[in-house]
């Protein structure tokens, strides 16, 4: 889970018509202030956010993100989740809408997510309405507290974070699931684990193919570590190659 850096204006398709963001904030912020109940403010948001125009929204949230799901930062393609439920992009609240009912349309609330997490449900899906305890990745760069080994494992110590990243999130197999047989409900191993090991063995490859016998400098790691961070290079789960990257360049 990267830092994503959220333009401030923003346009949106309501129907056909482009609309910027303010001005769609400012409509809901009117209908809610008409609201009697907290049920009813949910309903009024949830609508709202349902008649924007998603593919246009989807397009932009993906920008932001470079291409990758807000949680696992696996790579999300521009399908829509409705043409097939396991490919597209999901949009997911931050902050759920029934805690935050202007929140359905707060630019900063919005993220793109993907279809397939790790046990088959989206990241989305496994948040659910959740309320995640830690601030959005628009706000902190949560990589910097998250481990990534070698072989795609991931490990918090910071526990406020490891709550919602294992149990909330589905980024690692949830402590009690360690070492635990598959029970066929969920897989084993973790698929998210083995695909971030999977990005981390294509980098190393593509390293060996141009640089044999560990010639690799560390000025060249560390260039490499910088073109997947500022996303010159398409690497889905940048932040376990980088920490990759990282360990290798400290060796030289
Ligand atoms: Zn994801």
């Amino acid at each position: 889970m990267r830092k994503i850096d959220k333009a401030n204006s923003r346009q949106v398709k309501r129907g056909e018509e482009p609309v910027a963001w303010q001005v769609l904030i400012a409509e809901l912020r009117g209908l809610l202030a008409t609201c009697k109940s907290d049920p009813e403010k949910n309903e009024v948001a949830r609508e709202f956010f349902d008649r924007l125009n998603k593919q246009n929204l989807r397009d932009q949230l993906r920008n932001d993100q470079r291409g990758l799901c807000a949680f696992c930062e696996c790579e999300i393609t521009r399908q829509s989740a409705v043409e097939d439920r396991r490919a597209g992009i999901r949009i997911a609240h931050w902050l759920p809408i029934h805690k935050d009912p202007e929140g359905a349309v707060r630019w900063s609330n919005l993220f793109a997510s993907c279809p397939g997490g790790p046990y088959g449900d989206s990241c989305d899906a496994a948040q659910g309405d959740a309320d995640l305890k830690i601030e959005t990745p628009a706000e902190r760069n949560h990589a910097i507290f998250m481990e990534f080994g070698s072989d795609g494992s991931l490990t918090i110590p910071d526990q406020s974070i490891l709550r919602d990243a294992a149990e909330r999130l589905n980024l690692m197999p949830r402590p009690e699931e360690e070492g635990q047989p598959e029970d066929g409900k969920r897989e084993s191993p973790h698929r998210l684990t083995e695909a971030r090991a999977a990005a981390i063995t294509g980098t190393r490859k593509r390293l060996e193919k141009k640089f044999p016998e560990r010639t690799a400098s560390r000025d060249v790691l560390l260039k490499w570590w910088s073109d997947v961070n500022q996303g010159q290079t398409a690497t889905p789960h940048p932040s376990a190659v980088m920490a990759w990257l990282k360990r290798q360049a400290d060796r030289r």
